[in-house]
């Protein structure tokens, strides 16, 4: 059983930290901690049950994941692969000298 109380030190995720301090509650929302503040730093937060966000490096991995799976998806859709008659390439050729022969 939960039995938490304003100024309860607990542990949670700090930001500013970058680390798991102890943080005294600030706000409770039924029994829960909504709301602590680090005791490092005196950072106010919402109570993340000691998870730490999603780091800028994993956004950026993510981001970067998601753009190699668009490069990896076949343009097939986007761009249809050209049709060898309707090629820009001039079909015949034409030569001054043929008629010679
Ligand atoms: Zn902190």
């Amino acid at each position: 059983m939960s039995d938490f109380r304003l100024g309860d030190v607990i542990d949670d995720h700090c930001i500013k930290c970058r680390r798991v301090t102890n943080h005294a509650i600030v706000s409770l929302v039924n029994s829960e901690p909504a709301k602590v503040r680090c005791r490092t730093c005196y950072h106010d937060h919402d109570f993340r049950h000691e998870q730490a966000p999603p780091s800028k490096k994993d956004l950026k991995k993510a981001e970067l994941f998601k753009e190699v799976l668009a490069a990896a998806v076949p343009a097939a859709a986007v761009d249809p692969p050209a049709d060898p008659e309707v090629a820009p390439k001039p079909a015949k050729k034409i030569t001054a000298r043929g008629k010679r022969a």
